[in-house]
């Protein structure tokens, strides 16, 4: 099992400013069957929010320095964390995530990525 986080801001299509990551990616990733949500520092409220505004059930939503507790309440055999600044890479090193930055993340293909 992958588990899969975006950060918001700058990383996904959605986000202020958008960054490159569409719907299409992460409803691929649901597809293969990973978990996925998201970890930004907009309140967990908002985050809710913009992820059913675009139609897209996640598995969690979380602040970005509380990725350790997502890793304590999701069991999977790999972490990832997406995002687009060196903030997204502390935290996700910290909590024991893979970390790739946005731009390292080639069009709507994620099985291209991930595997
Ligand atoms: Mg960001």
């Amino acid at each position: 099992m992958t588990l899969i986080s975006f950060d918001i801001d700058g990383t996904m299509i959605f986000g202020s400013p958008p960054g490159t990551i569409g719907l299409d990616t992460v409803r691929r990733a649901k597809e293969l069957g990973y978990l996925i949500g998201s970890a930004s520092d907009r309140p967990i409220g908002n985050q809710e929010e913009l992820w059913r505004t675009h139609g897209i059930t996640v598995d969690f939503v979380s602040l970005k320095h509380h990725l350790p507790q997502i890793k304590d309440r999701f069991p999977a055999t790999r972490y990832l964390h997406i995002g687009d600044t060196w903030m997204d890479q502390h935290f996700a090193k910290l909590a024991g995530f893979q970390f790739l930055y946005v731009h390292e993340v080639p069009g709507d293909e994620p099985g291209s990525w991930v595997f």
